[in-house]
Parts: C-alpha cells; sequence; structure tokens
C-alpha cells in the first residue's frame, strides 16, 4: 500500500498560547510531522502568540526544543527543521488588552487560508474571538479552534458557545476533541460502514453489550489542583467517552459529511437515558508503591473528586434497546490501555455438546497504546484429540499489518490541524453536541453534591474499584481486562 499525502492550501495558522504546554508537547511537533511529510506547503507561516516576552528567533528556539524532547523518533530523522522554523513568527499578545493586536493585523495575509487556535485557558475564549473581529483580522473564511475543556456545566458551556457564536458562525468553529482525531476510531467509522458483514448484526439482536474503557497508569502527578476541580466525569467522559460512545451507537448517516455525521451522533446523546445512582461508580486512587494517593497530589485531604468513573449508560431507542453501554475511566490504574469492546450475543444453541464453550465474538477497538482492532472468534484447535474449540482473535494491529506505514501515520493533533485548513469539520464537535453532552452529564454531578458523595477508594495499579466490578457481575458480565 502506497500511503497518499496531498498537500493542504496555503495558511496562516496564528496558536494564541503557542508557547504554552500543549502547543509545545502537540501542536507544533505535529506541524513539523506535516512539513517533513510534504502535507504542509512550504509558503504555510505559523504564527505564536502568547504573553511571554520573545522575538521570532527567541520562538524558533523554544519550539526547536520542544520538537526535541516531544517530537519522538521520526522527527529527529527529519532534515527539515531548519526549513520549518523559518516558516515561524512570534507575537507577543495580550488576550485582554491592546498589545500586539496591530501587529498580528500587519503580519496576517488576506489572500491565504486563516485558522486562529485558542490554546489558551477557556477563560479567554471570548476575548480572542471579539478582538479578533474587532480589529478586522478574521474573515468570513476563517477558522478558530477552540480546546477542551469546553464548559464545565451546560450553563458555562452555553454561555461559551454565545460569546463565541456572537464573533463567528458555527461553521467556522472548530472544537477539538482529540479523540477524534485517532486513527482507529476512524477507522470504526471505515469497518461499520465500509463493510457489509457487520451493520446487519449492529443491534440488540446481536450484541449483547459494550464496554468503553479508558484506562491510564498515571496519576494526576502535578496537574492536581487543576484536575481536582474538574474529576473524570467533566475530563474524560463528558468529551471522549462519549464522543466514542456516539460513534459505535449512531445511524449510519447519509454521507461523510460533517453535518450528516454530527446530526446522528446528536440524536444518539439526546437518546441517553439519565443514569441511575445505583449504576454509577466514582472512585479515587489510595497511596501506592506507584506513587502518592489522590488527594496528596490534590492537595486537598477531604476532597471528593473522583479520579475514577463507571457506569452503565442506555440509549433509548430500536436499535439499542436493552443493551448496556458500560463506560469506565480512571486514572492510576493497572495499564494505559483505551478500548472499545463490542460484545456479541452467545450462539442460541450449541451443536458442539459439552465441548462446546463457544464463548462470544467480540469486536475489540484498540486506542492506545498499540492502535488496532481485533475480532475474537471461535476455530477448532489444530491438531488431533476431537472437535476442542478455541477462540482467538483475527488480530489488525496497525503496526504489524500496515508497517511503516502506522508508523507514519499522523498523530491525532496534526489530523485535526490540517482538517481545520482543509475545512472539513466532520470530526469536531458541533455546539449542540457539546451542550447535549452536559445535559446528560450535569444531573449526574449534581447528584453527587447533592448527596455528598464520597467517592470508593481503590488501589493504586489496580482495575479500579470493588464497586465497578460489582456493576458488571450484578448483570452477569464482566469487565475486560485492562491490558496494554
Ligand atoms: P499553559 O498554561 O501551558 O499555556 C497557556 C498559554 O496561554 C501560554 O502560552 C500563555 O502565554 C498564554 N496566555 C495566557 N494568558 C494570556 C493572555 N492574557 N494573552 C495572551 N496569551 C495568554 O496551558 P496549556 O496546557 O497549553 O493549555 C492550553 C489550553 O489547552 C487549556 O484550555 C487547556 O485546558 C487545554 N488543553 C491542554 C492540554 C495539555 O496537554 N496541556 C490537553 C488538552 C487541553
Amino acid at each position: 500500500m502506497v500511503s497518499r499525502v496531498i498537500p493542504v492550501d496555503t495558511f496562516d495558522l496564528v496558536i494564541f498560547g503557542g508557547t504554552g504546554d500543549l502547543a509545545r508537547r502537540k501542536i507544533l511537533p505535529g506541524l513539523f510531522r506535516r512539513f517533513c511529510s510534504g502535507q504542509m506547503p512550504d509558503e504555510a507561516r505559523i504564527i505564536g502568540a502568547a504573553r511571554t516576552d520573545f522575538d521570532s528567533k527567541g520562538y524558533r528556539n523554544l519550539v526547536a526544543e520542544a520538537i526535541a524532547e516531544f517530537g519522538g523518533k521520526t522527527l529527529a530523522d527529519c532534515a527539515d527543521l531548519p526549513r520549518f522554523l523559518e516558516r515561524l513568527e512570534y507575537i507577543k499578545i495580550d488576550a485582554r488588552g491592546d498589545e500586539g493586536w496591530a501587529d498580528l493585523r500587519d503580519m496576517i495575509r488576506n489572500d491565504v487560508i486563516t485558522a486562529y487556535y485558542f490554546s489558551v485557558g477557556p477563560g479567554l475564549f471570548g476575548d480572542l474571538a471579539q478582538r479578533l473581529n474587532s480589529w478586522k483580522i478574521a474573515t468570513s473564511d476563517s477558522r478558530i479552534v477552540v480546546e477542551k475543556p469546553f464548559g464545565r456545566d451546560l450553563t458555562t458551556a452555553k454561555e461559551l458557545n454565545a460569546s463565541l457564536a456572537a464573533e463567528f458562525d458555527e461553521t467556522q468553529i472548530y472544537r477539538i476533541d482529540h479523540y477524534l482525531g485517532k486513527e482507529t476510531v476512524q477507522n470504526l467509522m471505515a469497518i461499520r460502514f465500509g463493510n457489509l458483514l457487520f451493520e446487519p448484526l449492529w443491534n440488540s439482536q446481536y450484541i449483547d453489550h459494550i464496554q468503553i474503557s479508558v484506562a491510564e497508569s498515571v496519576g494526576v502527578g502535578g496537574r492536581g489542583a487543576y484536575y481536582d476541580k474538574s474529576g473524570a466525569m467533566r475530563d474524560m467522559v463528558q468529551n471522549h467517552l462519549m464522543q466514542l460512545l456516539c460513534l459505535i451507537a449512531m445511524e449510519p448517516p447519509s454521507k461523510f459529511d460533517p453535518d450528516a455525521v454530527r446530526d446522528e451522533k446528536l440524536k444518539v446523546i439526546r437518546a441517553l437515558e439519565p443514569v441511575e445512582p445505583h449504576e454509577l461508580v466514582r472512585g479515587q486512587y489510595s497511596e501506592g508503591p506507584e506513587g502518592p494517593s489522590y488527594r496528596e497530589e490534590a492537595g486537598d485531604p477531604k476532597t471528593f473528586t473522583e479520579s475514577y468513573v463507571a457506569l452503565k449508560a442506555k440509549i433509548a431507542n430500536w436499535r439499542w434497546s436493552g443493551v448496556p453501554f458500560y463506560l469506565r475511566t480512571g486514572k492510576r490504574l493497572k495499564a494505559r490501555a483505551s478500548e472499545i469492546a463490542v460484545v456479541f450475543k452467545k450462539l442460541p444453541h450449541s451443536i458442539f455438546g459439552d465441548e462446546g464453550d463457544e464463548g462470544q465474538n467480540i469486536l475489540a477497538i484498540h486506542l492506545q497504546p498499540n492502535e488496532g482492532i481485533t475480532l475474537d472468534v471461535t476455530i477448532k484447535e489444530p491438531g488431533p484429540g476431537g472437535m476442542r474449540l478455541a477462540h482467538v482473535p483475527l488480530d489488525m494491529t496497525f503496526a504489524e499489518t500496515l508497517g511503516d506505514q502506522a508508523e507514519d501515520a499522523p498523530d491525532a493533533y496534526e489530523r485535526l490541524i490540517m482538517d481545520v485548513i482543509r475545512g472539513n469539520q466532520t470530526l469536531f464537535m458541533r455546539g449542540d453536541e457539546v451542550e447535549a453532552a452536559w445535559a446528560w452529564t450535569d444531573p449526574i454531578i449534581e447528584g453527587w453534591q447533592r448527596r455528598n458523595d464520597v467517592p470508593k477508594l481503590y488501589d493504586a495499579g489496580s482495575s479500579g474499584p470493588d464497586d465497578a466490578l460489582a456493576l458488571l457481575h450484578r448483570d452477569l458480565r464482566k469487565w475486560r481486562d485492562i491490558e496494554p
């Protein structure tokens, strides 16, 4: 298979917060990779804009260091760094004042695509949007990219949406959820809608249940105080897990087009039933050999914020009636592993008698650390000894199946940034989707607050609190192992 890199049109991309952690860790190394692959044209420019005192030379040094630190091994082999650095400029700017805006206006070219990445706290989104227009920098073709957290509840999400909508049309707003930029997540759509095989089985008649797990082995570490204001429900479930659930559960859109896809995702979120308190588990990690307890890292010995959530979601429509979606996510668990598992029903009748523990077919979409897809099937165990059955995975681990191509596959951020330049919003969240997700999440969080709910402690390095195991045991099911 030959990989095809189609260059995008020339652009000016302004990264507000261009000196920050996200820009250094993800955005700039990602852009360099696209440059090395030939996708970013030579005339394109990246303009860092932040409060730090830098000139363009100082900024280029910062970016070179960031690429060396976070770029990974493929980037170390790319000889194009000096040429890439020449594409970089820097402007010292104040999102809340006048400093830097006239310089930015003079620098932006009006005959190329312009995109503005808001890699700053959400408290600055409205200020940036407003100044981009009042300084007549943005045009009706410009795109703005905003990062999570997109609100901390329905009210704040609506306020944020309104502050952006006052300045930009929804077709110009790109709300990033980097999970949607992952190769396997897109492959999930290719598998569902590009094969005849799965879609006829994709319903309550054949699917027993679905598990969506996003497990991290690290704790909150130095981000403890910041994380403590949100917790796993806001930080992971409302956005990343919800997006994965939508892609699994949505009806086939009539075409692969931004609004057709997002309309179907929205219908799923709106069809979610409220979650009952007994179908919800929240946890907090205790101290262990790997590090201090959550409370210590959060700097608050009494905090009730959760570092773990497990829940049973139900979708009230014909396709999914009676099929639970079990969601779980947590920090300081036994491994870093994220996957979606579609567990099919047992056979209605076994012709193999006592030998016939056929198991269940499971389609597992592995998101990290190794992206790939497996399909567990039953076969006859090879060799003599009668009809013995074995369950084996048909394995499409991308690194093995696609070789160098998988190695060179763009990271989620760079893929999404190129989509912004192309003007393709399919993999970005629409404002109404974000609000609907908060409308479902808010009562869960409010319920915890009202009941003064105390999270269950779980051992660092374990699979989470025992109550989460019980959540599935009660339904005569069990979680899949968290394995890297
Ligand atoms: P950071 O604190 O490291 O960087 C903030 C940047 O904003 C700096 O460049 C700073 O100079 C700039 N800035 C702050 N106030 C400004 C002002 N008044 N005018 C102009 N520039 C100003 O933050 P970060 O970790 O890079 O995160 C940026 C955004 O991305 C946040 O909304 C965060 O929640 C989100 N995010 C970050 C990560 C991550 O991995 N760091 C992941 C997902 C989402």
